[in-house]
């Protein structure tokens, strides 16, 4: 009431209130309604105008904030099953706040559909309560899966925790709250699943030793694809032919590391799936697909060949279909928000493999219960769904005369929207209703109105979805051709995980369009980092930025370990500019603003210090301990030191003509702008360099 009355919304209480059985409860579900009249009362004339009063809410939600996330800490105890089932088992205390953890987001998240100058306003950061974990602890999260996934927000949290995940049978007993490993397989010990759990049917080989169609398809420089007439497999080669690609987690149990061959039930399920795919094939005909547990071969070397072809094998399919056991229960008809979070949280998005087969595809389908949805077209069913009309019809019904005025200027801007109401016939009566008594609309402000209400646009109001569909892109898209995809590839590959770690290079060189002829013959992480790394000359300079573990070999310490690390931030990486150009000595980046030491001081090597610079002192704290003394230490810095920055530490070992320094990267900072007064200890005066310097890091 406070944030809404700031506004002038007034509130009716009794529109929080509703009856349920016997009870009164206190419900938000018309808090829409109220949060569209906010978005109303602050449209006002001029553009980049925000009302005073906004700081005050910002004020009363830090309050808020503040307070929960102390609250959020409090332990809750265990619970008997039998208390949980009679509603009281947990004290209500932990309800309310993860009420007020909720609705505290919410509005927060609000205020972004609200203000125009949203930089000015700092997002506030909502911990998520122990009683939240505990409902996803109940429902079968791993917390250690969530991490990775990098789920954080509240309302996703609260949201994924109606999912039932103990169906899926996991093991996450080697889990922690920071990893998941439910999802790395042990060869030694893997078994092939059947379709269903009883099934003791018999396995059909497809390639053996004196029988090799797939080898002879491969050789011939095709992709081998299979069909199942019932009762044998057959190979043939794709040539022209539409195929199907299968996407799989292994450890749903559709993988096979000891022989060439699936159970014959599985055959019978993926073939009848594949052809539910193409309703207008001739009846009695199999529709072709490719799945990697029979069509890589085991033998060494043809296997290589394979995964040479791996990306064409993708990219020529005609579809690309995933199976995931976590969507299997879920009916296809649920509403586009869950489809989308459902996919979101499929162990399918957390392996190194799938991604180039996701990215890869031209058409990705998703297997649910009853059907295979492309989920590209989500948010046009989610939109039909949610337009500001559907929406405006549900919060508040067909305008009268009665109407406040914020209810009527909301009704104005959907009546200015003449494309979206001829859609829908309730729609246009309540727009020609609208327009008969207000025959001045549309003017400029109901378009900006609009604009503001318009669901596409609004993240702030559906987290759900928006949180659903941008990682879902994530994982779809990349953005440039060849290597110049590196950030939106490595974007996408943080959090994910392998069970052969060191196939993250293949993968990645894959996606760029490199052959990884040469790093498949390289033995392990490092070396095969190097040989991808040698192949491509330019790389974004940010790179040098991301807080991970770093190659250790001279001229290559800007390289992360892996792209794959979950505490990685690219952010940085997609920024136009300059490229960085890899040397021998390192890779060569510029317009940085850089720092350099004296040379008589002690750079500590961790922990937090204060230096004077020309115009300012400046705040360096380090991220780790440096991993090497430095003799002759500088500080690079991403952003310029306006605020906090991140930052490298280098030791300087050569200069070229006072324009191109070389330094080894020792270590991450965050530097932070003092301003020009500062009564504590200084650690030194340093000395800034232009940003027209070069910097050689290796
Ligand atoms: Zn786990
Ligand atoms: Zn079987």
């Amino acid at each position: 009431m406070e944030v809404l009355g700031t506004a002038d919304v007034k509130v009716d209480i009794e529109d929080f209130v509703a009856k349920s059985g016997d009870e009164w409860i206190i419900t938000t579900e018309r808090l829409p309604k109220y949060l569209w009249m906010w978005v109303a009362a602050e449209c006002v004339p001029g553009w980049a105008i925000d009302s005073e009063h906004l700081p005050r809410v910002k004020e009363c939600l830090s309050v808020v904030n503040s307070t929960a996330n102390q609250l959020a800490k409090i332990p809750v105890g265990a619970v008997s099953e039998e208390a949980w089932n009679a509603g009281f088992g947990y004290p209500p205390g932990h309800a309310v706040l993860l009420s007020v953890i909720l609705l505290g987001e919410l509005l927060d998240n609000a205020l972004a559909g609200v203000v125009f100058s949203l930089p000015r306003m700092k997002m506030l950061s909502w911990e998520y309560s122990q009683f939240g974990k505990y409902l996803l602890q109940r429902a079968g999260w791993c917390l250690g899966e969530l991490d990775m996934l990098g789920i954080i927000e509240p309302a996703v949290l609260f949201y994924v925790s109606s999912f039932d995940r103990v169906a899926l049978k996991k093991d996450h007993s080697r889990c922690s709250d920071k990893v998941c490993l439910a999802n790395q397989i042990d060869e030694k010990v893997y078994q092939t699943k059947h379709a269903t759990e009883t099934c003791i049917c018999e396995h059909i080989i497809v390639e053996e030793e004196g029988n090799r169609p797939i080898t002879e398809v491969l050789h011939k420089g095709d992709i081998p694809i299979i069909s199942f007439d019932g009762e044998k497999v057959l190979v043939q080669s794709s040539g022209s032919t539409p195929y199907v690609a299968m996407s799989h987690v292994w450890s749903d149990g559709l993988g096979n590391p000891r022989t060439n061959s699936l159970p014959k039930c599985q055959f019978e399920r993926i073939q009848r799936l594949v052809n539910a795919l193409h309703p207008d094939r001739e009846p009695a005909s199999q529709v072709p697909f490719w799945l990697d547990t029979v069509c890589v071969p085991l033998h060494p070397s043809t296997r290589k060949t394979a995964i040479r072809r791996m990306a064409k094998t993708y990219d020529s399919a005609a579809r690309v279909l995933v199976l995931d056991v976590s969507l299997s229960d879920t009916s296809a008809g649920v509403l586009a928000d869950e489809l989308l979070m459902r996919i979101r949280c499929t162990p399918w998005t957390q392996r190194l493999w799938t991604l180039q087969e996701g990215m890869l595809a031209e058409e990705l389908y998703f297997q649910f219960r009853d059907k295979a949805i492309a989920a590209e077209s989500l948010p046009e069913i989610w939109y039909e769904a949610n337009s500001p009309i559907k929406l405006c019809a549900k919060h508040f019904g067909r305008p009268h005369v009665d109407n406040s005025p914020l209810e009527t200027r909301v009704f104005r801007a959907l009546a200015s929207d003449s494309d979206e109401f001829l859609k829908d016939e309730i729609a246009t009566e309540s727009a020609f209703e609208t327009l008969s008594r207000h025959p001045d609309c549309p003017n400029i402000l109901d378009h900006t109105l609009l604009y503001r209400l318009d669901t596409n646009h609004s993240a702030s109001f559906h987290p759900v979805y928006f949180a659903g569909w941008t990682s879902f892109q994530k994982l779809r898209y990349r953005f440039g051709v060849g290597h110049s995809a590196l950030p939106s590839v490595a974007g996408a590959l943080r959090g994910r995980l392998s069970s052969k770690m060191d196939d993250e290079t293949i993968c990645v060189a894959t996606l760029l369009d490199i052959d990884p002829l040469h790093i498949l013959s390289a033995k392990n992480q490092t070396s095969r980092m190097k040989v991808l790394i040698d192949s491509m000359d330019d790389f974004p300079p940010s790179l040098i930025f991301t807080d991970v573990p770093r190659m250790d070999l001279d001229g290559y310490r800007w390289v992360p370990e892996s792209f794959m690390d979950k505490n990685a931030n690219y952010a940085g990486l997609l920024r136009a500019g300059k490229p960085g150009r890899r040397t021998k000595d390192g890779l060569v980046v510029s317009n940085y603003f850089s720092y350099i030491f004296p040379e008589d001081s002690t750079f500590p090597d961790a922990g937090s210090f204060v230096v004077k610079g020309w115009e300012s002192y400046y705040r360096i704290t380090h991220a780790h301990i440096l991993t090497a003394q430095v003799a002759r230490p500088a500080v690079i810095l991403e952003q310029p030191p306006a605020t906090v920055s991140r930052g490298i530490v280098v030791d300087m070992w050569r200069e070229d003509d006072g324009v191109v320094k070389f330094g080894r990267h020792v270590g991450h900072v965050s530097i932070e702008a003092l301003g020009d007064k500062w009564a504590g200890e200084v650690l030194c005066e340093v000395v800034k360099l232009p940003i027209s310097y070069e910097w050689c890091v290796g």
